[in-house]
């Protein structure tokens, strides 16, 4: 495992305006930690990770140098930087300030609830095929809707997956994609794999994520993440 060259992008650059709060969602507590700290202890204490970039907004650079690198002893941590606008703007500069790495894991910072199964099923994945996001099988019907406001189309429910994160690269595949992509219009660009998918030939893989891996994104998830963890099974502190 020592020759592992696989550096996590942890993103918290987010404004969070859906959280309705004055503290950016990435530093909210859940059970006396911030919701950050979760997803950094797991790529921390992973054998499969190499180091962290971690992405956060330009005012947030020294507090988390601060109060989460050194105060939670995040050693594999090898730079905090400033995200963008948009999210394909701070990844594109977490992208920019990794370093020699084979395998890039891009994750939401405000995803407390990765494992090390999940990091593993989608590094064995990427591996085979250079590309690979995290997800889960809907467990609800998904409509298409039209521009009046009414049902275009149903997908089969067998063929829709919710898309999590972590979302995997070959580092090269990822960092050209966006470099291609940066002079057209980004508009509807939502994920990494999208980038991949309308810049490169390179087909995406699927691989099961949880689904407890969920992002904190309306008040409501506050709850719904303590009751992970107080359930016996997330006790890991
Ligand atoms: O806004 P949304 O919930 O989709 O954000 C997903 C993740 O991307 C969050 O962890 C957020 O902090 C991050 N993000 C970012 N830079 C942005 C927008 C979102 O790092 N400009």
């Amino acid at each position: 495992m020592a020759s592992v060259k696989n550096t996590a992008i942890v993103l918290a650059a987010g404004q969070g305006k859906r959280m309705h709060s004055k503290i950016q969602k990435q530093f909210l507590e859940i059970q006396g930690y911030p919701v950050l700290y979760y997803s950094l202890r797991c790529f921390q204490e992973s054998p499969l990770i190499r180091d962290i970039v971690l992405v956060t907004g330009a005012e947030s650079v020294e507090y988390c140098k601060e109060n989460i690198v050194e105060k939670y002893g995040f050693t594999k941590v090898v730079s905090v930087v400033a995200g963008g606008k948009e999210r394909y703007d701070s990844v594109y500069a977490g992208l920019c300030a990794c370093c020699d790495c084979e395998y890039v894991l891009i994750h939401d910072g405000a995803r407390p609830f990765i494992t090390e199964e999940i990091l593993k099923r989608g590094l064995d994945k990427a591996g085979e095929t250079g590309a690979c996001v995290i997800g889960m099988p809907s467990k609800d019907t998904v409509k298409l809707a039209d521009d009046q406001g009414f049902v275009g189309s149903t997908p089969d429910r067998k063929s829709v997956w919710m898309i999590q994160t972590p979302q995997i690269f070959e580092y090269s595949l990822i960092r050209d994609a966006h470099e291609s992509i940066r002079c057209k219009d980004m508009s509807s660009i939502t994920d990494d794999a999208m980038v991949v998918e309308q810049e490169t030939g390179v087909k995406v893989a699927l691989a099961e994520g949880s689904y407890q891996n969920i992002k904190i994104t309306t008040p409501e998830d506050l709850f719904i993440a303590e009751a992970f963890l107080n359930s016996a099974e997330n006790i890991q502190k």
